[in-house]
């Protein structure tokens, strides 16, 4: 008996696990869908052109590195406020928004889950079926009962929204309800602005907690348009959660910037509220990391660096629906019978594909082709360079 003979061995993270394999895979051809980080045509991790200049102008100024406040950087939160609520946004001018910094998007989930659970509300946490594999591991571990409400419809391949309504009118008072904002993970299937509308009304009526989860905002229509859902709970008159995540839209996954964003009722209410956030961060890790705030706030806060940006942005937008196009047309010129174009419909940089567990795994080991075992594939990781391979590889599967 040594102190760890009863620890097991815990299964490997389904996307991690997944990258692990695709990297010990020796075949030249390869492709990671798997994984949902951005690549360029050349498959490359970009590292945004706004990114390197908001980064040269920090590293010249080779600054001390003290600690930061617990929250983060006063302009990093201000800019994140204006980025989710807009720059005349009456919520700000109220002082109706608290915001720390996160570690990542993850977190500001965790950071805005341990807020929660300190509320004892004694209620569940909510979270969409399917949904991004974190969620319910976040929400457990700050201590929570996990539920989920009815989302994906796989016939459709959208959302079955009449059974979303019926989960949440069925939840208890105080149910967070996580809810993702924009660009649906692992779906692609989001739901339409009057759908939005009425999830707002149940969560009034029900008292339900709404945790909105922004980790793709810029991916799908654009920045202010993906902001929809977020300014309809922001007119709502709520208090609600919101977890930005910065990873993809800055490509700055490493960096981990995120923030957690609380929408309270008064300014007065703001300053417990922040008072009590800091004290979660405090017992966590202290105090967030310089070095990836300051340059997305650098970015966010000057006009030219930001302009920049949004066209980055726009070009991964952009490229993913290309991609997105691209795949649907080669797949019906490959010859497949079934109809694809939902791909067209889905949003952000997954797409459930609709291909089986033993399609998935036949795809990984007959072309070197990663997905993951759900179907979703992040398109992404497609580009002029792999894509008849991976149109030509399901083509042959599903024949
Ligand atoms: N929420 C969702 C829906 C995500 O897909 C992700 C990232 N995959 C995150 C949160 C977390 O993002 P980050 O890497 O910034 O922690």
């Amino acid at each position: 008996m040594t102190l760890f003979t009863s620890v097991q061995l815990a299964p490997k993270d389904p996307i991690f696990g997944l990258t692990e394999a695709y990297v010990a895979d020796q075949r030249a051809d390869k492709v990671n869908l798997g994984v949902g980080v951005y690549t360029t045509d050349e498959g490359k991790i970009p590292l945004l052109q706004a990114v390197m200049q908001a980064e040269e102008t920090l590293v010249a100024k080779h600054a001390p590195r003290g600690y930061v406040p617990i929250e983060g950087p006063n302009p990093f939160n201000l800019a994140v406020q204006q980025l989710l609520f807009g720059a005349d946004s009456d919520l700000i001018k109220e002082g109706r928004v608290v915001t720390a910094e996160g570690i990542g998007g993850t977190g500001a989930l965790r950071i805005g889950a341990d807020f929660i659970k300190r509320l004892n509300l004694n209620a569940p946490a909510a979270i969409s079926n399917p949904t991004w594999e974190n969620h319910r591991g976040i929400f457990e571990s700050a201590g929570f009962e996990v539920i989920e409400y009815t989302y994906f419809d796989g016939n459709t391949r959208g959302v079955d929204f009449a059974g979303m309504v019926k989960s949440l009118e069925s939840f208890p008072a105080n149910t967070t309800v996580v809810l993702h904002a924009c660009c649906h993970n692992p779906t692609g299937a989001d739901i339409t602005e009057a759908q939005w509308v009425q999830v707002i009304e149940i969560c009034k009526a029900k008292k339900l907690i709404p945790f909105l989860d922004m980790a793709y905002q810029g991916f799908a229509d654009g920045i202010e348009q993906d902001g929809a859902a977020v300014r309809l709970f922001a007119k709502s008159g709520m208090s609600f959660f919101v977890s930005s995540s910065f990873s993809k839209s800055f490509s700055l996954y490493g960096e981990r910037v995120g923030a957690l964003s609380i929408i309270t009722e008064s300014k007065e209410e703001s300053t417990r509220v922040m008072s009590q956030l800091k004290r979660v961060i405090r017992t966590n890790y202290s105090n967030p990391p310089t070095h990836g705030a300051a340059i997305t706030a650098a970015v966010l806060n000057s006009p030219e660096l930001r302009k920049l940006w949004e066209d980055e942005l726009a070009q991964m937008r952009e490229r993913i629906k290309s991609m997105r196009e691209a795949l649907v047309t080669k797949l019906a010129a490959a010859g497949t019978k079934q109809d694809f174009s939902f791909i067209n419909e889905q949003r952000g940089m997954f797409s459930y594909s609709g291909l089986s567990p033993e399609q998935v795994e036949r795809l990984q080991k007959e072309d070197g082709i990663y997905a993951l075992s759900t179907g979703r594939i992040c398109v992404a990781a497609l580009n002029t360079k792999n894509i008849d391979k991976v149109a030509t590889a399901i083509a042959r599967i599903l024949a």
